[in-house]
């Protein structure tokens, strides 16, 4: 879950007004993209299997509907806020600008109030409640949880209004439900309302894998232009990686890399981290990963504390965990030459000035990341015309999509003389902007 001192939504307010700088915005809706359309917030009461209720508090922000539906994930723990849910349905909102998606963004989150109990726990022993949520949750209280949350959300939520998705620590059988929970209210099966679902209910071939491919193909697109701007010192496998997360999208990163001749020198977990200069067996890894072992129980590496991947003398590094973790602290500490952020919102912006004065490249959040919300968008299209694509068809048109996207960006870049992260910001707030004016919003 987020650093408690990070503010997301400031840093997200503050890289969207100075994107805003290099483009003609008329007042109103320069006014307008500041806030969401709209927040819900929603109070869950929840039979737990001990007999006693517990309210959870839960939200649903719309940020701007002109290119379309909004879209967004849905993201469970204690540690989630009414701001950070708002940040990141406005980050989606460029996001989609940037892929071109006819999206605008949204998100969800739910988050549980600290009871009695919970008030008299330390600091340490709450965050360590907190990473363990929801999963000290039994499954017919997270299913309850779930159903309530759409029954609450129903109203401003649909296929052609509002499309729900995974995000940290929901996946495929969470959005099986909620397709569920929604078609009751409605009265037909809607497969349109979410993505990221099992194959079994109209998920989309590549979904899981999609952020972590997506990213795969800007690791790439970022080491030929590093290439034909003379600033790439080693390439194939004399690169080395780091990869902060071992979840859903590091973990598909990892596995791409290593699959593809890479050598990725180190990963971690909440629970700690692992180094091999010489490379480590990412196979082995997952094995492991999947029987639930921690990581560190991984033989051939030396187990080094957490926080220490991001300061590793590695050429890139991955952050695919959480928001942020590069500070101002340790971003002057970073040795790569090459940052991929997998995650959302992993840089504080204090840390990206001194990424940016170092002369690291920086490929952001919203146009790393991408891959997920792209496969989403194909997964709701097929789910709208009640088809199934295949793989191929799927990975082809994503890697299409994420390179003509790193292409797009990379323009703004040299036109405007700009990092990647301003340049990406541009590229999306733009196309928004394009919508508005074109529906009228500016006058
Ligand atoms: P996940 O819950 O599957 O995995 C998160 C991983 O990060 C876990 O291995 C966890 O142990 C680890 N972790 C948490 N805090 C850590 C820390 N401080 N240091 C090291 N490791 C830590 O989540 P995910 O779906 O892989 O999402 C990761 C990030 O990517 C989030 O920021 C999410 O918003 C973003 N993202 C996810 C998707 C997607 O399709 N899943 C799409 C776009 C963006």
């Amino acid at each position: 879950m987020p650093d408690e001192k990070f503010d997301l939504l400031s840093a997200v307010l503050q890289l969207y007004e100075k994107a805003a700088q290099y483009i003609d915005i008329p007042s109103r809706i320069y006014q307008s993209l500041k806030y969401p359309e709209k927040v819900l917030k929603v109070r869950l009461p929840v039979r737990m299997d001990d007999g006693t209720y517990k309210i959870f508090i839960g939200w649903r922000s719309i940020h701007c509907s002109w290119p379309g539906p909004t879209k967004g994930g849905i993201r469970l723990g204690s540690g989630v806020t009414e701001n950070e849910i708002v940040a990141l349905s406005m980050l989606m909102t460029w996001k989609c600008g940037v892929l071109q998606l006819l999206y605008g963004g949204a998100k969800g989150g739910v988050t549980v109030a600290l009871d009695d109990r919970e008030e008299k726990l330390s600091e340490e022993q709450k965050q360590m409640w907190r990473e363990r949520f929801p999963y000290k949750m039994s499954q017919r209280e997270l299913k309850h949880l779930i159903y309530e949350y759409i029954e609450k959300i129903s109203p401003i939520i649909g296929p052609r209004k509002d499309i729900l998705a995974p995000d940290i620590n929901t996946n495929p059988m969470i959005m099986g439900w909620i397709l569920d929970k929604y078609s009751s209210i409605v009265g037909y099966t809607e497969p349109a309302i979410v993505t990221g679902k099992p194959l079994s209910v109209a998920g989309s071939e590549g979904r899981n894998e999609a952020t972590g491919l997506g990213c795969f193909v800007t690791i790439l697109e970022a080491l030929e232009y590093l290439k034909n701007s003379g600033g790439l010192p080693v390439s194939g496998s004399d690169l080395t990686f780091a990869v902060q997360g071992f979840g859903n999208v590091g973990s598909a990163i990892a596995r791409l890399l290593h699959k593809n001749g890479f050598k990725v020198v180190a990963i971690s977990d909440k629970d700690g981290a692992i180094y091999n200069p010489k490379g480590l067996k990412i196979p082995e890894i997952m094995r492991i990963s999947n029987s639930s072992e921690p990581l560190t129980s991984y033989k051939e590496a030396e187990v080094i504390n957490r926080d220490d991947l991001l300061t590793l003398p590695v050429n890139i590094l991955v952050p695919a965990a959480t928001e942020g973790v590069i500070t101002k602290e340790n971003a002057s500490k970073v040795k790569a030459w090459l940052i991929v952020e997998g995650a959302n919102g992993p840089t504080t912006p204090e840390a990206d000035e001194t990424l940016e004065d170092k002369g690291i490249l920086v490929v952001p959040d919203i146009l790393a990341n991408a891959g997920g919300v792209t496969v989403s968008y194909y997964e709701w299209v097929q789910g709208l015309e009640y088809c199934l694509w295949s793989l191929e068809e799927v990975e082809r048109r994503l890697k299409a999509k994420m390179t003509g996207a790193f292409i797009d960006v990379l323009a703004k870049k040299s036109k405007h003389k700009v990092s990647m992260r301003r340049a990406a910001y541009i590229t999306g707030l733009e196309r928004v902007v394009q919508a508005g004016l074109a529906r009228g919003k500016g006058i």
